[in-house]
């Protein structure tokens, strides 16, 4: 079958097959846009490679050298040939974009012989002799995997010796000399000699390019955007075009929109006399594509016309690679431009405004992932004093922490609990770990485009680039800004909407919602059915939650409200007292702050749900450290203590070990406590009853609903479901009832509980997944440990696709749910459904709630536009 596919033969319906990049290539060559001619080797061709350990076939390579005999007609030159040389370029084009990650070479054909006739032709010996030393840097390190560093040592040692400072400056005979220097370090470090044949070098690029699919930076890209290892990479053959020949000639990158602020504005950078590698690699610091407004005026109108013509064509913003030869354009690359949410959102909506897209489109095509950018912090400017520098703003969002040079200490100091800012010259792929493990990354070289602002962007994370006015020295620990010394360690804020670099750990502010995101939640809300909750424990999150768009409260911690100092003490004398009288006095101090913090919820929720969980404290979580409790009774015994204090102490003792138990998560928790002592569920009950009351007299409208946590048997339910129904009875009387239309229900956390759905579903009125523990129960893992012990090696041995607490497992905790909603509600068809774990925060869950038929997902408020969103996509 057919695994080499020309440009001229593809489109862009063909991405899995083609990549991402070999698609586009091929439907812009429909579009008879100017690119430079090629083909692709398809993804099949990379799975094939892979699957007989790392070869290319026979069949493989015969079909890559009759597609190249194409591309030597269509270019009327020849590959190896020294008179009219074809050079190419072999690059990764996966089907998902991950920029950077992979490998790139450039130049491919040079040798001895072509480079003279390069050098030949173009009547530019210093130009050819450059394309040739690149080669065998790119070549030497890609393909052979010699470190780049000791070729750019040989390069910085040319530049001395020729005094100079730019590559530019360079002579012919300097690279002439670097060439002798490449090749023997290339011999010395790979023990072999650079390929002289020109066939020998497509054949191993080609190789390294399917294999970098594997490189451990690419890996972890993957990971973390989710990006299946199954897909392979494709590999883009294309025939060379060249921005370094002179001053005729360019390169550069432009967004057919602001990928910062999502303003119709063009934007990108370009250098004069460069390859494209000089401005992704961020190595020269780029100039404003305004300006080649005025140095090439018709190449400037012209990639204006072509940019506005692939934004109609795609319906979306553009990034594209370009190079200008001879003053003439050509377009290398394009792909759907990453942007940050803030952009993401404006530009979705504008697109809608002008036709483009509809509303639905637009909803579909948010990234939930990166929402959480937009509720961003900034920094509180009042308290900005020192401003060490400005660079670029390259990813925006403000980040406190402390600074580190280099990406193995970044990720070091990071595991240790320490927040982090990376300081670079420039950032590599290679430093994603570093990246990975910090709050924010400035660099001091490097545009707007370079790598750190395309990933940091990419992860959300603020970035400053391009800061020349601050020297970062990573041998030395420090970077400097005059004669100023700032050393590893020290703290900086850098706001990535601004570009400053500021001394110090500014407060900051968090983010607020922007028009745009207004905008779409509303067309999200139009579409979506499920409805969205917020997880709050106290007035001030509920009306978060409000300000965010929550429709009611899906799950209020009632054991969260005891976590204050003046509170605690009362609720440990009430766990801890020896009999009902001395429980119920403690009980009895907890009411009315009780009940003051149910007024407070149900005010700011005011005609919207409040799902109020019975107390579910873990009890250890209350109690005095047993072990400590012990050292501190036997040092009273030892060191002498009076006999009071002993006493006390060794009662208290007596106590907590009597409480004590082995297996806390799995035991004396939720209603289970609640049956034993009546009274604890009684004053909670009462609490809430009286607030409804009152908020009733204040003109509010209230609608409880009533949850019982852990539950595992229907007759833990009716006993509790009576209780309330009784206390209700008594503080509302009949008047109130009416106005007070309660609900009882209860938490769906425990198996035993989704499998008797049917039985359970006769005494709720809803049901709510509390995932967390089911989780937890229906694994076996505990939520509180397996993260850090063994679940990491699970998920990197791929034995779990994911952190079941983060992503619900749909195949088999999503079985009990679907069990538990389909029984309940055949029982009683006006059950309510919902979840309130952490999973109803996360797109993947929501999208299984939706298609369960779950009718709302609980999150904490922050997460809840992200969850809105979700819910519409779901919909989509
Ligand atoms: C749950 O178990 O999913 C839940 C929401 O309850 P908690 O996290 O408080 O145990
Ligand atoms: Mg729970």
């Amino acid at each position: 079958n057919k695994q080499v596919i020309p440009f001229h033969e593809g489109n862009a319906s063909m991405k899995a097959l083609l990549g991402g990049k070999g698609a586009n290539l091929a439907e812009m060559t429909r579009a008879q846009l100017p690119v430079p001619p090629g083909f692709t080797i398809t993804t099949e061709a990379c799975l094939a490679f892979f699957k007989v350990g790392n070869r290319l076939s026979e069949e493989l390579l015969e079909q890559i050298a009759s597609a190249l005999g194409q591309l030597e007609k269509q270019k009327g030159q020849k590959f190896g040939e020294e008179n009219n040389p074809l050079l190419v370029s072999v690059r990764s084009g996966s089907v998902t974009s991950m920029p950077g990650m992979m490998d790139t070479i450039l130049n491919l054909g040079l040798n001895d012989v072509t480079v003279q006739g390069l050098a030949k032709l173009t009547n530019n010996e210093r130009f050819a002799y450059d394309c040739y030393r690149r080669l065998m840097q790119m070549f030497g390190n890609v393909v052979l995997g010699i470190e780049s560093i000791h070729f750019e040592h040989l390069l910085h040692r040319l530049k001395e010796k020729e005094g100079v400072e730019q590559d530019q400056e360079v002579t012919a005979d300097g690279w002439k000399q670097l060439i002798v220097d490449y090749k023997r370090c290339i011999q010395a470090k790979a023990g072999r000699d650079f390929p002289q044949h020109v066939y020998e070098q497509l054949r191993m690029a080609v190789e390294a390019v399917f294999k970098s699919w594997n490189n451990p930076r690419a890996r972890i890209y993957r990971k973390i955007n989710r990006i299946p290892d199954e897909q392979g990479t494709a590999v883009n053959v294309q025939s060379m075009v060249f921005g370094n020949r002179g001053d005729n000639c360019g390169t550069g990158v432009v967004f057919t929109r602001n990928p910062s602020t999502g303003k119709n504005e063009f934007f990108g950078e370009y250098l004069i006399n460069a390859q494209g590698e000089d401005v992704v690699a961020g190595v020269r610091t780029p100039l404003a594509i305004a300006e080649l407004k005025s140095a090439m005026p018709e190449i400037y109108d012209q990639l204006y016309q072509v940019s506005k013509q692939l934004e109609k064509h795609y319906h979306d913003m553009q990034d594209i690679e370009f190079t200008v030869e001879d003053n003439k354009l050509y377009i290398l690359q394009i792909r759907g431009g990453k942007r940050n949410a803030q952009a993401a959102l404006k530009i979705a909506v504008d697109l809608v405004q002008e036709g483009f897209l509809s509303k639905q489109e637009a909803v579909g095509r948010i990234e939930v992932s990166h929402l959480e950018q937009l509720l961003h912090r900034g920094i509180e400017e009042n308290a900005v004093k020192d401003v060490l520098a400005t660079g670029l703003p390259a990813s925006p969002g403000a980040a406190v922490g402390q600074l580190v040079f280099n990406a193995d200490t970044a990720a070091e100091w990071s595991r240790t609990g320490k927040v982090i800012i990376l300081a670079r010259p420039e950032t590599t792929p290679e430093d994603i770990h570093g990246v990975i493990a910090s709050e924010g990354i400035l660099t001091s070289r490097g545009g707007m485009t370079s790598h750190a602002a395309v990933v940091a962007r990419g992860m959300g994370k603020p970035c400053v680039c391009g800061c020349e006015d601050i020297r970062i020295i990573p041998d030395e620990k420090r970077m400097l800004v005059g004669n100023r010394v700032i050393e590893e360690g020290e703290w900086i804020t850098l706001d990535g909407a601004s570009g400053r670099v500021i001394i110090g750990a500014m407060p900051l502010q968090e983010a607020r919602m922007t028009e745009e995101l207004l905008t779409v939640l509303k067309w999200a809300d139009e579409i979506r059915t499920l409805k969205v909750r917020a997880n709050a424990d106290n007035p001030h999150d509920a009306s978060i939650a409000r300000q965010m768009g929550a429709e009611g409260i899906g799950l209020c911690r009632t054991e969260h409200m005891f976590f204050s100092p003046n509170r605690l003490p009362v609720v440990q004398r009430m766990i801890l007292a020896d009999d009902t009288r001395e429980r119920k006095e403690a009980l009895g101090q907890l009411l009315p702050m009780q009940q003051s913090d149910f007024e407070g919820m149900f005010e700011v929720m005011d005609g919207l749900p409040v799902t109020i969980r019975l107390l579910d404290p873990p009890l250890h979580e209350f109690l005095p450290n047993l072990e400590e409790l012990q050292r501190k009774y036997d040092r009273l015994t030892y060191e002498g203590g009076s006999d009071l204090e002993k006493a006390e102490v060794a009662q208290l003792l007596r106590k907590v070990q009597t409480l004590h138990e082995t297996n806390p998560m799995l035991g004396w928790r939720g209603c289970r406590l609640g049956i034993v002592y009546p009274e604890i569920y009684d004053m909670q009950i009462e609490a809430i009853f009286r607030a409804a009351s009152r908020c009733i007299d204040r003109g509010f409208r209230v609608v409880p609903e009533i949850m019982i946590p852990l539950v595992g048997h229907a007759n833990e339910l009716k006993l509790l479901r009576e209780l309330v129904d009784f206390v209700a009875d008594q503080v509302l009387g009949k008047d109130k009832l009416h106005d007070c239309p309660y609900k009882v229900g209860t938490m769906i956390e425990v198996p035993r509980a989704a499998l008797t759905a049917r039985q359970i579903a006769a005494y709720a009125d809803f049901f709510s997944f509390g995932t967390n523990d089911l989780t937890q129960m229906t694994f076996g893992y505990s939520r509180d440990d397996a993260e850090g012990k063994f679940l990491s090696h699970y998920i990197d041995q791929k034995l779990l696709p994911h952190n079941p607490f983060q992503v619900l497992d749909a195949e088999g905790v999503g079985q009990l749910i679907d069990l538990a909603v389909h029984a309940g509600k055949r029982v009683k068809p006006s059950l309510k459904t919902g979840i309130c774990g952490e999973h109803g925060g996360d797109k993947e869950s929501i999208f299984f709630c939706h298609q369960t038929g779950l009718d709302y997902v609980s999150c904490s408020p922050y997460r809840i536009p992200l969850a809105r969103i979700a819910a519409a996509q779901a919909f989509i």
